[in-house]
């Protein structure tokens, strides 16, 4: 099944308002690509910026966090009705960062998975393994597991639009990429227990990033493998070279 390819930039707490929008119009015309969707995930600060300067281009927006509630005493926070009024479509859920410096759990992950379906947002539900996990050659059971916590509840046809991206922690910023054959690996069993949990249209049809300093040099390999539908990218989105991955 043709699965349509997903390249999201996760821009993490990088730019001001001026200057995410001057990297909007530096990459307006290298992230030209139809048969991609391309998206930005941005600071809460520069999606309206953002928003504006993308309009009329192929590029969408997403959020890189959200609270679970419309409303109310979370100082602090931003809610999905907002994130959806402002243009927002896609949103980041359990990347390592909030989970490792923010101390977010599977149960809170799970939570905003079902929140955003229901505020129709699509989630980028991030999931990967730590150093020490690979290295025990436990990370296929720790990821399992993740998978099963956060998609607690969910249903199938909402499995069908939802992208999980696969981000191994010690390939995040580190310069270290998953070898395409191991990203391969991951992104292969994680459509196989999606296929365990619901059925192989929904496996068939969910769309799996990797994630893990994938860069212009790199992209190539590992979006030619049959599981990877697409990138999750940090560093190399706050430059030109973003453009290539698009393009790759
Ligand atoms: C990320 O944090 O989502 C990520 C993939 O970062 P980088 O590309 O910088 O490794």
């Amino acid at each position: 099944m043709a699965r349509r390819r997903i390249i999201a930039g996760n821009w993490k707490m990088n730019k001001t308002p001026s200057e995410a929008v001057a990297l909007c119009n530096e990459l307006k015309d290298l992230v030209k690509n139809d048969a991609v969707d391309v998206v930005y995930c941005v600071p809460a600060i520069d999606i309206v910026p953002v928003a504006e300067a993308v309009k009329g281009t192929n590029v969408h927006v997403g959020a890189e966090n959200f609270y679970i509630e419309d409303k109310g005493a979370f100082t602090g926070e931003i809610s999905a009705p907002m994130l959806k009024e402002a243009g927002v479509e896609y949103v980041i859920i359990g990347h390592s960062e909030r989970r490792d410096i923010f101390g977010e759990n599977d149960i809170l992950i799970n939570q905003k998975v079902k929140k955003a379906f229901a505020s129709g947002l699509t989630p980028i539900m991030c999931c990967g393994e730590s150093l020490a996990l690979r290295k025990a050659g436990t990370y296929k059971e720790w990821i399992a597991r993740q998978i099963k916590w956060d998609l607690t509840d969910i249903t199938a046809d909402q499995v069908k639009t939802l992208v999980i991206a696969y981000e191994p922690i010690w390939a995040i910023g580190t310069g270290e990429t998953a070898t395409a054959d191991q990203a391969e690996e991951v992104c292969k069993m994680i459509r196989e227990i999606i296929a365990d949990l619901y059925d192989q249209a929904t496996a068939d049809a969910v769309r799996i990033q990797y994630g893990g300093s994938m860069n212009a040099a790199n992209a190539a390999e590992l979006l030619s493998k049959p599981n990877i539908d697409g990138g999750l990218i940090g560093g190399a989105s706050l430059k030109a070279d973003f453009g290539q991955i698009v393009n790759a």
